[in-house]
């Protein structure tokens, strides 16, 4: 599992911090509690970039590694419009 931003590619550091707010204003680092706040529980459903400064929901920041079926998808789709 790697976690980048959907947008920019950028990997979150340990040091990177992130605020609650609206909210309680703790500073943590979001992907240490999959975006649940440590001061008041709050689950947050979106995780603001520091490089790129867009917010994009939490999920999609985690990236499964499955390089070789994309490849495979594409060689049947070829397959297909050659015939
Ligand atoms: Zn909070
Ligand atoms: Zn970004």
């Amino acid at each position: 599992m790697k976690i980048h931003c959907p947008l920019c590619a950028y990997r979150p550091h340990a040091g990177d911090r992130w605020i609650c707010s609206p909210g309680c204003d703790t500073v943590w680092n979001t992907f240490d509690t999959r975006a649940r706040c440590p001061g008041c529980s709050k689950q947050w459903r979106v995780t603001a970039c520091p490089a790129c400064d867009v917010t994009s929901p939490h999920n999609d920041w985690y990236h499964d590694e499955v390089p070789d079926e994309a490849d495979c998808e594409h060689e049947e789709n070829r397959e297909l419009v050659g015939v």
